[in-house]
């Protein structure tokens, strides 16, 4: 009998940021409905609101309650890039909890993925680009205090450089923090990830592939036993923010690559989504459904 891929979803992932607001909220309902639909999945893991406790791991006090209570200034909102309403706190509660408890299943299972998350922009004191909650980062810390885990690697390869990943971890040898992004990309001023690889515009899929292999070598050199796999799709060629020229092959090479080295070397492996905002609406929940696909061909 093969297992069935482990996946986190909650309807909650969806938020009220306005129909015209320029994330597309609505990927994370659509790419549960494709899931099913494809039979990729048959049911989902649902998961709590992650705790206070928790997310003090990663955030500070004053910032989770700002979320919370709604109270956060003018200035921290702005940077969010959401409307500060109650879809949107339950909505970073419920993500954050989501990828911990896929952390959780994956290290029962080896592999497990979530149906959001990869909130990378996110530092210790407040959200930035999208993103409210670290979640990747709380759940590390989780498994870290919990003695889950020993060495965990983040592996970002959203065309956005994890400046909020790099800045909470930057003094701690128990977390690797790679990211691989475009140089021309949010943020302009990038922070100093243990591993950080920038790409120029316009980068295809055979240049891009030649690098990460290059890069999964140094990787492979390090000890982890945990891996988070942040699978931004901003990377493809129609994306409207990410500037790189990455085809659905080149992504599916890529996932196939990172998914495949870490299997074979029996590490668990979270995967989130990160980030993609394509043209094409139903092409993006496609292309985020490579991660989930691949994940299950694996388990
Ligand atoms: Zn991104």
């Amino acid at each position: 009998m093969t297992m069935e891929l482990p996946v986190v979803n909650h309807e909650d992932y969806f938020a009220k940021i306005g129909d015209d607001h320029k994330f597309p909220i609505n990927k994370f309902g659509e790419l549960a409905n494709y899931l099913i639909k494809n039979k990729v999945v048959t049911k989902f893991y649902k998961p709590y609101a992650c705790s206070f406790e928790t997310l003090k791991y990663a955030h500070s006090e004053n910032y989770i309650s700002n979320i919370k209570n709604k109270s956060l200034d003018k200035e921290g909102i702005k940077k969010i890039g959401f409307p500060l309403v109650d879809s949107v706190v339950k909505r970073s509660f419920i993500a954050t909890g989501g990828t911990v408890l896929a952390a959780k299943l994956a290290i029962h299972c080896g592999i497990a993925c979530n149906t959001a998350g990869g909130s990378h922009h996110a530092n210790f004191f407040g959200g930035s680009g999208y993103c409210v909650f670290n979640d990747i980062a709380v759940a590390t810390k989780y498994l870290l205090n919990r003695g889950l885990a020993r060495r965990v690697l983040l592996l970002d390869l959203d065309v956005h450089q994890g400046n909020g990943s790099a800045d909470i971890f930057k003094d701690d040898k128990n977390v690797f923090t790679f990211s691989m992004h475009s140089k021309s990309n949010y943020p302009a001023k990038k922070s100093k990830s243990d591993l950080d690889v920038e790409l120029k515009d316009n980068m295809e899929d055979k240049e891009y592939i030649e690098i990460l292999k290059i890069n999964l070598k140094i990787l492979n050199q390090e000890k982890f036993d945990f891996i988070f796999y942040i699978a931004g799709v901003d990377v493809h060629y129609n994306d409207r923010l990410g500037t790189l020229k990455i085809s659905d092959e080149g992504i599916k090479l890529r996932d196939e690559l990172i998914i495949q080295n870490f299997f074979n070397n029996k590490i668990p492996l979270c995967g989130v989504l990160g980030g993609g905002y394509n043209k094409d609406f139903n092409k993006l929940v496609e292309l985020h459904s490579i991660l989930h696909k691949t994940c299950a061909k694996y388990i």
